[in-house]
């Protein structure tokens, strides 16, 4: 059974992990110091703030950046839903406009002046452009949800660094660039932002030792967003493997870009512009016959995806905020979009395998 996506573990996970077991320190402790070291030293950022889900980062970061009822915070359409509900986590309104159709990425000429804020979403691992963007938006807090782009590289750097940015999220779900079981962090150059990360991760706890050794302040919200030390131990050692799980997701990405482009009813989005790399969490198609190829496919024990249902499909975006352009893109791509398996232990046999499952498919129509 191939699936679109998973983790790779190797023996030095494992008894990276067996090591914290024996330890002193079971939850946040020395290893996620040393997860974040190794991630901000990775990435080109000052801190980096590790939680227990990308979700959970993506919601203090929302918090953090003083995202309020009455704020509108614009991200893509084609996203996963735990973007746009960090806004609402908060009080916040979230807005969509369309995306491109080529880069797959939010088309950022339909962005209105100054919003307060902007969630990028780099799309299966495709940086979207921020370099001229971020001068223009001046007053507006960006927060990239780079879940998917973790590896990815563009001409001012990493993605992470925020040099375009005010904070980065990413996430560690096994089908992610690296995995931590469940897990996430923020990345930010702004120590007042880290500090803010830190203490909402914690219950708001800010230590006053001045006052004594036990002492403590809570004067804010906060959660119990914390990693564990044996997420952050599989997560150092993930981290050190992240150029080869890159390198293979390349190899394989052109594999299916060399052995695809002849199949005319097959539309492969996302080329990537100099300066930058793609990381390809996902791998995406276009295929106007996507329902049937997906069920073919799974037949065959191909188990493909479709992402995303659009933000704006779902019952409980009643609340968004649409642009004056519509949404027309996006509910044409998501009725054509289909992932392909991509992970670093896919072998080049089985990419064949999907690529001549898929050629059979158009045979038999
Ligand atoms: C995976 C993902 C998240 C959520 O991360 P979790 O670690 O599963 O909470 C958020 N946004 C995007 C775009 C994602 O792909």
């Amino acid at each position: 059974m191939l699936s679109y996506g998973r983790q790779t573990i190797s023996e030095n996970d494992i008894s990276a992990v067996v090591e914290i077991l024996k330890s002193d320190w079971l939850t946040q402790g020395p290893s996620v110091k040393r997860f974040e070291d190794e991630f901000r030293e990775k990435v080109g950022a000052r801190h980096a703030i590790a939680f227990s889900s990308g979700t959970a980062s993506l919601h203090a970061a929302a918090w953090a950046a003083g995202i309020g009822p009455g704020d509108v915070v614009y991200t893509s359409p084609l996203t996963f839903m735990a973007t746009a509900n960090a806004v609402r986590y908060v009080g916040g309104t979230p807005g969509l406009v369309d995306i491109n159709h080529i880069s797959l990425n939010l088309d950022t000429d339909q962005l209105p002046e100054n919003p307060r804020g902007f969630m990028p979403v780099h799309f299966a691992g495709l940086p979207l452009e921020l370099e001229e963007l971020s001068r223009k938006l001046e007053e507006t807090v960006i927060i990239e949800d780079a879940a998917h782009a973790l590896g990815s590289q563009t001409p001012s750097g990493p993605v992470g660094n925020c040099s375009n940015s005010d904070m980065s999220c990413f996430s560690f779900h096994p089908v992610k660039a690296i995995t931590t079981g469940e897990g996430g962090l923020v990345t930010t150059n702004d120590d007042d932002l880290a500090a803010r990360l830190r203490a909402f991760r914690s219950h708001g706890i800010t230590p006053v030792p001045s006052k004594g050794g036990w002492y403590y302040e809570i004067s804010s919200l906060g959660f119990n967003y914390r990693m564990t030390d044996l997420q952050a131990a599989l997560g150092v050692s993930q981290l050190r493997r992240l150029d080869e799980f890159v390198r293979r997701r390349q190899e394989i990405a052109g594999l299916y870009r060399e052995g695809l482009r002849h199949i005319p009813q097959i539309e492969i989005p996302q080329p990537v512009k100099s300066g930058y790399s793609h990381s390809y969490h996902l791998f995406p198609i276009l295929v106007q016959e996507r329902d049937s190829l997906y069920s073919f496919l799974h037949k065959k024990g191909i188990r493909v995806q479709v992402h995303y249902v659009p933000v704006h499909h779902h019952p409980i975006s009643s609340d968004v905020k649409i642009g004056e352009r519509g949404l027309g893109v996006a509910d044409t791509v998501y009725s054509r979009i289909l992932s392909l398996p991509i992970y670093p232990t896919l072998t080049d046999e089985e990419t064949n395998l999907v690529m001549n499952e898929i050629q059979h498919f158009f045979e038999e129509q």
